[in-house]
């Protein structure tokens, strides 16, 4: 990996920490518990609950993608970032700046289905 190509996959970690952030306090204002008195406009409580469950699975996703992104910032610069934590093989540039998160080559990833 060269240290332009590094610097690159740098900055797309730190966008998407941002996105992931962003998105992350969004989800958190829709999981709020429902006031019970709330206006429910043309939503009724019971399509709001579900509403909800799928902001709250949503959430979830997000937050585990947060730590996998964080984890990846934490290790950008090392000398290991970017290989296979399997096979040890580089992890393809493509699917670096795709999902800069990803400590499995694809081969790897494929087998333990993630
Ligand atoms: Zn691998």
């Amino acid at each position: 990996m060269s240290p332009q190509e590094r610097a690159d996959i740098k900055s797309k970690i730190i966008n998407d920490l941002n996105f992931v952030k962003k998105e992350i306090a969004d989800l958190q204002e829709k999981t709020a518990p429902i006031a019970p008195d709330c206006s429910l406009g043309r939503l009724t409580r019971q399509e709001m609950i579900q509403e909800q469950q799928v902001s709250e699975h949503a959430l979830h996703e997000a937050e585990i993608r947060l730590n996998k992104l964080t984890f990846a910032f934490s290790k950008v610069d090392k000398e290991s970032f970017g290989e296979c934590m399997e096979c040890e093989e580089d992890i393809p540039l493509a699917r670096l700046m795709l999902v800069p998160e990803s400590v499995y080559c694809m081969e790897c990833a494929r087998e333990k289905s993630l």
